[in-house]
């Protein structure tokens, strides 16, 4: 029955995101769904990133180890988007360790279609519970291992992305996986931002900046 409960969950976490989403792109962002190649006037977007303990072991990663991946995506998103990276409470540091103890698999996630999986299950449950904030910021989450990648996102259906110990101390893996969060998918462009491995530049095409500027994360306050 629990498990029921759960999946109930999961799936109507999925659907609001999707109904919040579709007006921030197509009425309250229209300007910037159409015309976000312009980049103005500057928009703003807010992350928190959340470290997940390990109860057996010291933790892999501690928040300076993000620092080289924050200034990364804010150098990135000014340069191509006109949009300000933010802590996701202002005043406060972009990095901490999660005081709650997080479950097996939570610590332990999946990439890809299995991350969509985990949604409707105890690890999405999780997630939901430790967001630094709904609909609008986004929270990474800093965890001990994804199954054959270093970062993830479920794209715009979620207001979280993972980024295992590998992905959080890689410059740019971070904002790759904001990137997706705010509806962009991967292309073959090496010197892309949007390119699926370590050795992407962080360059971005006219039509990205349209739809990255109309997600529903990147606002005019
Ligand atoms: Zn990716």
């Amino acid at each position: 029955m629990e498990k029921i409960w759960i999946r109930i969950k999961g799936a109507t976490r999925i659907l609001i995101r999707i109904i919040v989403e579709v007006p921030h792109r197509f009425v309250i962002n229209i300007f910037d769904t159409l015309f976000g190649f312009l980049s103005w006037p500057e928009k703003k977007i807010r992350v928190g990133i959340f470290i997940l303990q390990d109860p057996q072991t010291n933790p892999a990663v501690s928040p300076a180890d993000l620092d080289a991946a924050i200034e990364y995506a804010k150098t990135s998103f000014k340069k191509n988007f006109n949009t300000r990276l933010l802590p996701h409470k202002n005043m406060q540091p972009f990095t901490e360790m999660l005081q709650k103890k997080a479950p097996y698999e939570a610590l332990n996630t999946k990439g890809s279609i299995g991350a969509l999986a985990e949604e409707f299950k105890i690890t999405g449950s999780f997630f939901a519970s430790n967001l630094s904030g709904l609909f609008y910021p986004i929270t990474a989450f800093v965890v001990l291992d994804i199954d054959h990648a270093s970062g993830c996102s479920l794209g715009p259906l979620t207001d979280y992305v993972t980024l295992d110990p590998v992905g959080a101390k890689n410059a740019s893996t971070l904002a790759h996986e904001i990137a997706h969060a705010c509806g962009l998918w991967h292309i073959r462009s090496k010197s892309n931002l949007l390119w699926r491995t370590f050795s992407r530049g962080d360059e971005v095409k006219w039509w990205q900046k349209n739809i990255f500027r109309g997600s529903r994360h990147v606002t005019y306050w």
